[in-house]
């Protein structure tokens, strides 16, 4: 068993309204990022943390901290969310962030093409974040 926690972009969820449903759809479904997994292995889902909001950067105790609560629950993976891999500027200095203080988690970023296709409809793309 693999246990996973979502990061996830609070611009995106609050402006489009995003429940979150494609993302858990894939997981369920081992689609998109969650390819990565065979069918037969058994993933648990601990956790959602929510971006502090741009730029994080500046502020990236708050995200080391929630990273080191989900410690308790076991926390293996840590995957970007899609919409977070397609808008955020600053997705690959949180996974070094993060990788570099947790060694042992890994961080799997989102599938730029599943958020394209499936939950941001296409008038809503251009949105700046
Ligand atoms: S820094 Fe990235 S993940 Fe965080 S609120 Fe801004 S766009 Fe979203």
């Amino acid at each position: 068993m693999t246990n996973i926690a979502i990061f996830s972009c609070p611009k995106v969820t609050n402006k489009l309204g995003c429940s979150g449903s494609d993302c858990l759809d894939e997981l369920r479904n081992r689609l998109g990022p969650y390819e990565i997994y065979d069918s037969s292995e058994s993933l648990e889902m601990i956790g959602v943390i929510n971006c502090p909001g741009c730029p994080a950067e500046a502020d990236s105790e708050r995200i080391i901290n929630q990273v080191q609560y989900l410690l308790k629950f076991k926390v293996e993976k840590i995957h970007f969310t899609n919409c977070l891999s397609f808008y955020c500027a600053f997705r690959y200095n949180y996974q070094v962030l993060i990788e570099g203080k947790f060694p042992n988690i890994e961080v799997v970023q989102g599938k730029y093409e599943s958020a394209v296709l499936s939950c941001i409809p296409k008038s809503l793309n251009s949105v700046k974040m």
